[in-house]
């Protein structure tokens, strides 16, 4: 069991000491999770005939390869406009380039999207897409619209599989097989957008369908932090998609050293999966806890940039029957929580095939709200979306393996 964690200090105290006493090993993890990641890294961009995709390369990267090819760095931004802002996929329809031009790029490069395996419709309006990659490996991509207003955010994934396996959750029965491209993420939230139609982008201040980004899918997104970075900045770049790092929630189990990264770089909105008070139970359904326990979690999540009543951080507490939703557990969170601008999402467990947890009666559900509630911590209770076709959180897998044989996708 992890030790209890340090009472007394007041918060800033106490963050200030780990920040200087943690931040020599907090680098020698950071770089040992990063290598880590390398060893799941995706296969290279580029199709059989050579080709290479140009989707998932940041500014930089794009007006490399022009530059390889002769091309000045207009050319770059050029194709930056069409590719995200118009969406196009096609070098015929980019008519501010010459035909000739476009015959050059459409021999090199391609613009790509996943490939579409299946699309289906929840009938509560949740669409959810199983994408497959030029390697044949599979992932899952939810869009959930707002009920009541013209906007919705893509949960996107970030890894074939999980190495964490959280005894509640469908993505955490699934072997790790591998970590997304940048292209890849990047690419879930352009196909969706296809799929809706939402092109070009639309204009700041606008509204959208697809106005937000939860990276909540498959896998945990700071044990691919580079990839995710990438398309994340590509996302937001205000030429091309243009989404604001303020609709963008990115969703971590805890891996500490690198919220730190994510914050100082991106500064995206953080969401937290604590689901438990104690250690002792939080070690048991979020082993990833015995690395990082609650305490220093907590730290990090104090000391995440932004922090303020505008920009709180999200809690997220599933709701396992008679294991993590009693009264006391609420109160204990509430002190866990004193001082920190923060919001609690209540999620009831969505069940899936062969799962061990029932989800909380809606009257423990409620009385845990009523505790944070009166205690000043907004919590909403989410409501399962898109249940009926395993789409809701926690529910998404696909039988993608490691080295799994069939036919290349397109
Ligand atoms: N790996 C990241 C992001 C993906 S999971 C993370 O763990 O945060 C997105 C959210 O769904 C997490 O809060 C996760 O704990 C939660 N979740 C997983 N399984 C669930 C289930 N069966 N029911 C409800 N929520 C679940
Ligand atoms: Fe992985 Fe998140 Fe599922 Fe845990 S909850 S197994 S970290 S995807």
């Amino acid at each position: 069991m992890n030790p209890t964690p340090a009472r007394g200090d007041g918060p800033d105290a106490h963050t200030a000491a780990m920040t200087i006493s943690t931040d020599g090993l907090a680098e020698a993890e950071r770089a040992r999770i990063l290598a880590k990641a390398a060893i799941f890294a995706p296969p290279p961009a580029t199709l059989p005939d050579g080709r290479r995709d140009l989707v998932g390369l940041s500014r930089e990267d794009l007006a490399a390869e022009m530059a390889a090819i002769g091309e000045k760095p207009f050319r770059a931004k050029q194709l930056w406009h069409w590719i995200y802002h118009q969406g196009a996929t096609d070098f015929a329809r980019m008519n501010t380039i010459a035909k000739p031009m476009q015959a050059k790029l459409a021999e090199r490069f391609v613009v790509g999207r996943p490939e579409v395996a299946t699309q289906q419709d929840s009938a509560d309006g949740t669409r959810k897409w199983v994408f497959a990659f030029r390697d044949t490996q599979r992932i899952e991509t939810v869009y959930i619209p707002s009920a009541d207003e013209d906007r919705g955010a893509v949960c996107i994934s970030t890894q074939v599989g999980c190495t964490l396996s959280c005894t509640f959750c469908h993505t955490g029965t699934q072997k790790l097989v591998r970590n997304l491209g940048a292209a890849e993420i990047v690419g879930q939230f352009m196909a969706a957008r296809d799929s809706y139609g939402e092109w070009p982008s639309p204009k700041d201040g606008t509204a959208r369908h697809l106005s937000n980004i939860v990276v909540m899918g498959m896998g945990e997104p700071l044990y691919n932090y580079e990839n995710v970075a990438k398309a994340l900045r590509i996302v937001m770049d205000h030429e091309g998609i243009g989404l604001s790092r303020r609709r963008i929630t990115l969703s971590t189990s805890g891996v500490v050293p690198m919220m730190d990264r994510c914050g100082a770089e991106l500064g995206v909105g953080l969401a937290v999966s604590l689901h438990a008070v104690t250690n002792e139970l939080r070690d048991e359904i979020v082993p990833l806890n015995r690395k990082y326990p609650i305490e220093d979690l907590l730290a990090a999540c104090r000391r995440y940039p932004g922090a303020s009543n505008a920009r709180r951080i999200t809690f997220e507490y599933v709701m396992l029957r008679g294991v993590n939703d009693s009264e006391a557990e609420a109160r204990e969170l509430v002190r866990l929580l004193r001082g920190m601008p923060a919001k609690v999402n209540l999620i009831p467990f969505n069940p899936w095939p062969g799962s061990a947890y029932k989800t909380s009666t809606t009257e423990a559900i409620q009385r845990f709200a009523a505790i944070l509630n009166d205690a000043g911590y907004s919590s909403p209770i989410r409501r399962p979306r898109g249940r009926d076709i395993l789409a809701a959180c926690g529910q998404l897998k696909t039988d993608s393996e490691r080295a799994k044989r069939g036919p290349a996708a397109a």
